[in-house]
């Protein structure tokens, strides 16, 4: 008897946290299986806890080894958590991409803009369209985000249909782009879905997210009864926004000026794309100073607090054409994403300082989030009522709100799945069979590192502890031959007693070598570990904290 061919579905990025989305669906039977890559994008770095890494990305060694199975790597959307690892990572796979419009737009732009511009070829696919991948009918349907062209995924195989949601929302009027294709969604759930994989970012909140629309009212009021200069400042792939404050500024008889190069890339791909149509001209950051103070706009990057995005040097009186008085107003159209609390607040307290008025989404409904609520997540259940729903875009919290939320919508089965589970979705019982190998990468300058890499762990102990470099030249019996040579890094130099550290370290590594037992002294590896302990309790004594230490021994 031939066993059927298996459906199966995994995550190597994207569960338990948000940021770095990938999924894999594979379909045949036990290692012959084709793979379908969905998404490949990027968490951002924590500064604080990864000192010096700019980016977070999924580990693919998974993707590699089965490179010749990979049909494809599919795009839902162009925000940098589902794309922004290609450029990084796409050597390793060379596997074909596909995408709609917009999204391939961008993603030529960034390359680009890159230093050497890769090469990496995408195959356009129109919006509500479909492309057989392997054993794999994919049908992008068109969901409502805060991006243009974010696309939900019906994958339909032999064994069954899974609707991947990708990042979306129900907006009857999201300004620009198509709304959420219900219709559509509905016949697939007429047709029956075997499995809804689901995003979960707002599963803790009730209710449903405001429309762009009414952000676009709020921001035309704030912009008409404005009586300076006017900064607005948001994601720069919101197209819809950018739109909004193109409207505002025509209604308030003012010329947006666009500040910074993110925003100056996206303003010409959606021109290219026809998403700003019927929008006048926007002027470069040089013709600021041209007009009158009341018939401006500055539309700027730099939301999360970016210290050399537009934002944060207009805010320093640091930018060379754009500037701030008293009495212009700053509107935050934009959300502060974890971790970027600080940065944003500095930026926003400086402002005040200098009496500006600043306007957020605590006080204004001047941003709305692109993901959806209770509400939506509960029509979007009664939409496909899938057998199986597997929430992901989330962290521990949301998913398993959102799978709570899905059983008591009547889904007969929920599950939880960690990065690297690999799930059987059918035919039969859905279950995690396998593990595949996951993980994160590192992008440390130019350089992918693996997340136990040397070099990241050493950065966080320095910046936590600091380092005692210790130098000393010993004659063959053992005895120094000269003083020793001390470097203390990011050691405080004096105790609370105010004694000098270097001084009582230096002791401490001269009696720890005139000390020692002969047999000892004979060996350089041995001496060099006694004085890394002597140093590291002494220091310990005396600072509170366990420095890194390193002994360089040389025999003369
Ligand atoms: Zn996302
Ligand atoms: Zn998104």
């Amino acid at each position: 008897m031939t066993r059927p061919d298996e459906l199966t579905f995994a995550s190597l990025g994207g569960v338990g946290e948000i940021g770095m989305n990938l999924s894999i669906y594979g379909l045949g039977k036990g290692n012959q299986r084709s793979r379908l890559a969905v998404d490949l994008g990027v968490y951002f770095g924590d500064e604080e806890h990864l000192p010096g890494i700019d980016l977070v990305m999924p580990d693919i060694k998974f993707l590699e080894k089965e490179k010749k199975n990979l049909v494809g790597l599919v795009l839902t959307h162009a925000h940098e958590d589902h794309f922004g690892a290609i450029i990084d990572l796409w050597p390793k796979l060379k596997c074909p991409i596909y995408a709609t419009q917009f999204s391939a737009s961008l993603f030529a732009a960034k390359c680009a803009s890159e230093r050497n511009p890769p090469k990496i070829p995408v195959t356009v696919v129109p919006s509500g369209g479909t492309i057989q991948l392997g054993p794999f009918s994919v049908e992008f349907i068109p969901v409502a985000h805060s991006i243009p062209e974010s696309h939900a995924l019906a994958i339909h195989t032999s064994v069954g249909t899974v609707l991947h949601t990708g990042d979306w929302k129900i907006d009857p009027t999201p300004i620009i782009g198509k709304p959420t294709d219900e219709r559509r969604l509905r016949e697939l759930g007429d047709q029956g879905v075997l499995a809804l994989i689901g995003d979960s970012t707002n599963a803790v909140r009730e209710g449903r997210s405001p429309s762009e629309m009414e952000v676009a009212k709020t921001i035309t009021e704030l912009m008409k009864a404005a009586k300076g200069r006017v900064a607005v400042t948001t994601f720069a792939s919101n197209v819809a926004r950018l739109r909004a404050v193109a409207d505002a500024a025509e209604a308030s008889g003012r010329e947006v000026v666009v500040v910074g190069r993110a925003m100056e890339r996206v303003v010409q791909v959606a021109r290219e794309t026809g998403y700003l149509e019927g929008v006048r001209a926007f002027r470069s950051a040089d013709y600021y100073g041209h007009f009158p103070a009341d018939k401006v706009v500055a539309l700027c990057t730099g939301s999360q607090g970016e210290p050399r995005a537009a934002l944060s040097r207009i805010a320093n009186s640091d930018h060379p054409q754009v500037t701030l008085n008293k009495g212009d107003t700053v509107i935050f159209s934009s959300r502060t994403i974890p971790g970027n609390e600080k940065s944003v607040g500095t930026i926003i307290n400086g402002l005040v300082t200098q009496g500006v008025e600043v306007i957020t989404d605590r006080t204004h409904l001047v941003h709305v989030s692109g993901h959806p609520r209770r509400d939506e997540l509960r029509d979007m259940i009664s939409w496909v009522r899938p057998q199986l729903l597997i929430p992901v875009h989330g962290e521990a919290l949301h998913l398993h709100e959102h799978a709570k939320l899905a059983r008591a919508c009547g889904v007969p089965k929920t599950m939880i799945v960690k990065a690297g589970d690999l799930v059987r979705l059918g035919p039969g019982d859905s279950a995690v069979i396998d593990q595949l190998p996951s993980g994160r990468l590192y992008k440390d300058g130019a350089i992918l590192e693996d997340s136990k890499s040397r070099a990241v762990t050493e950065r966080k102990r320095l910046s936590f502890a600091g380092c005692a470099f210790i130098a000393i030249a010993v004659s063959e019996k053992g005895d120094l031959v000269n003083d020793p040579e001390l470097d203390l890094v990011g050691i405080p130099e004096k105790n609370v007693k105010g004694e000098l550290i270097d001084d009582i370290v230096f002791d401490v590594v001269v009696n720890t070598v005139e000390n020692l037992p002969k047999a000892r002294k004979r060996d350089p590896d041995a001496m060099a570990e006694s004085i890394r302990r002597a140093v590291r309790s002494c220091v310990s004594e005396h600072w509170g904290k366990k420095t890194l230490c390193y002994v360089h021994i040389l025999t003369v």
